[in-house]
């Protein structure tokens, strides 16, 4: 399983059908948090020479195919231990029984006008699945097992912990983001809802999922769990198919949280962190570089002339003109450098971790790249310049400090424009 996870994933397609295989795609291709190379197979024979080929993340399918026509190529691909979901059309109860006997993950049913949908959701969650991390706490080894089994059914990568301290530490220490754990009510330290109540102090609930198990007969279990900050609560025994799916539904909300979390915090245009997460993060690198007695740089970028653009060549090239300053400062900066777009045609930069003369002359090449570039759309060539205002120190808040730039940008734009100024100390 190990050699599946971090690597470009594969899809396989089997339909014999050229519609079907092409709604597929499109839904799959349309999709843009699946990056993975589809494959599409047509019949059992094609499908037996292409599983020898390769090591697929999910298989997509269909139960009758030409030359074997029930639902033969479903064993094929789950004895390499492949996640299926079977696509079908409308076919009797009796074969659905013996699909279902079978393992796979899910069944869908082509004549549901949703299915489509709901194949990009699975095969999303599958793939995400192989490189997701989820902690067990359990002082039983072979209750840990248990458990260890059914996630590593949904492909997810399993860390162990046998008592609540050693679950704090791991998630203290793990170079891999965990996004979710499954406690055990009783434990070895503390109980479960301690460490819940424990873990909720450091992990908000849309950084880290805890559900909770417990095979108690009390009814309150559950309530006091929920109250004491858990995001779900699994009753044992439980069926393979409840556990899947709170597992998924629960992991599936983490990744809602980090997209809109993402989205928030980033201009659209171009892709850079908006104003606010330029301070939601600037400021604490400015109080860490103000304990390290360090200073940092703040610059504000903004085109010269930048009307004249939008005049003569239209508000579109003027918006390819400002994706174009997002490319040119990633290629000069690092990606852990806090760049921003704060409107218009306005960027600001953060740089810990570097000299006076080293931030002077980083913006100066800056500077001069945009002087050398020509961008070219449709058609038109266009070049322009910009001009930087820098302030350097650790003497006052961030937003003094993009005060101070700015004014030295303002100087800038007053002395003929393409420089950069450096605000002088008093
Ligand atoms: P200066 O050298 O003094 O900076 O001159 P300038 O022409 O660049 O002046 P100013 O900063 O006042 O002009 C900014 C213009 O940017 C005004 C506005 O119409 C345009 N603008 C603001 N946001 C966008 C945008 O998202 N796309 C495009 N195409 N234009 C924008
Ligand atoms: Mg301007
Ligand atoms: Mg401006």
């Amino acid at each position: 399983i190990d050699y599946m996870k971090n690597t470009r994933k594969k899809i396989l397609i089997v339909d014999d059908s050229k519609v079907v295989r092409s709604m597929v795609k499109k839904a799959l291709d349309e999709c843009q948090e699946i990056d993975a190379d589809l494959i599409f197979t047509e019949s059992y024979a094609q499908t037996q020479e292409i599983v020898q080929k390769h090591r697929f993340h999910i298989a997509i399918l269909d139960v009758t195919l030409p030359d074997a026509q029930n639902g033969e190529v479903i064993d094929l691909l789950t004895e390499q231990d492949v996640p299926v979901v079977v696509l079908t059309g409308g076919i009797s109860n009796a074969s659905k029984n013996i699909i279902l006997k079978k393992n796979i993950m899910e069944y869908i049913t082509k004549s549901n006008p949703q299915s489509l949908d709901y194949i990009v959701t699975i095969a999303k969650r599958i793939l995400k699945n192989y490189d997701a991390h989820v902690l067990i706490i359990d002082a039983s080894k072979s209750l840990r097992l248990l458990t260890k089994l059914s996630l590593e059914k949904l492909n997810l990568c399993v860390l162990e912990a046998k008592s609540a301290k050693e679950a704090i530490e791991i998630l203290r220490t793990s170079e891999q983001y965990i996004p979710l754990v499954i406690t055990d009510y009783s434990l070895p330290d503390m109980d479960g809802m301690e460490l819940t109540m424990e873990l909720r102090q450091i992990y908000s609930k849309d950084k880290l999922s805890i559900i909770a198990l417990s095979g108690s007969n009390d009814p309150i279990i559950a309530s006091k769990f929920l109250r004491h900050g858990a995001n779900d609560f699994i009753k044992k025994p439980y069926t393979h198919e409840e556990f899947s799916l709170r597992i998924n539904v629960n992991l599936e909300l983490i990744d809602l949280f980090r997209q809109s979390k993402e989205t928030a915090s980033k201009d659209f245009l171009t892709g850079l962190y908006n104003r606010r997460f330029f301070f939601e993060s600037g400021i604490p690198i400015l109080e860490k570089t103000k304990r390290k007695s360090l200073s940092i740089a703040v610059a504000t970028i903004d085109i010269d002339f930048f009307k004249k653009i939008n005049d003569t060549y239209g508000h579109d090239i003027g918006d390819v003109a400002i994706k174009e300053v997002a490319n040119i400062l990633k290629k000069h900066l690092r990606s852990s450098d806090l760049i921003a777009r704060f409107g218009g045609e306005e960027f600001c930069i953060l740089l810990d971790d570097i000299s006076e003369e080293k931030a002077l002359n980083k913006f100066e090449d800056i500077r001069a790249a945009f002087e050398s570039n020509i961008l070219s759309v449709s058609g038109a060539t266009i070049s322009y310049t910009v001009s930087i205002g820098l302030y350097y120190g650790n003497a006052c808040s961030l937003e003094d400090m993009l005060t101070l730039a700015d004014k030295a940008l303002y100087e800038a734009k007053e002395t003929g424009r393409n420089k950069v100024i450096i605000h002088k100390k008093s």
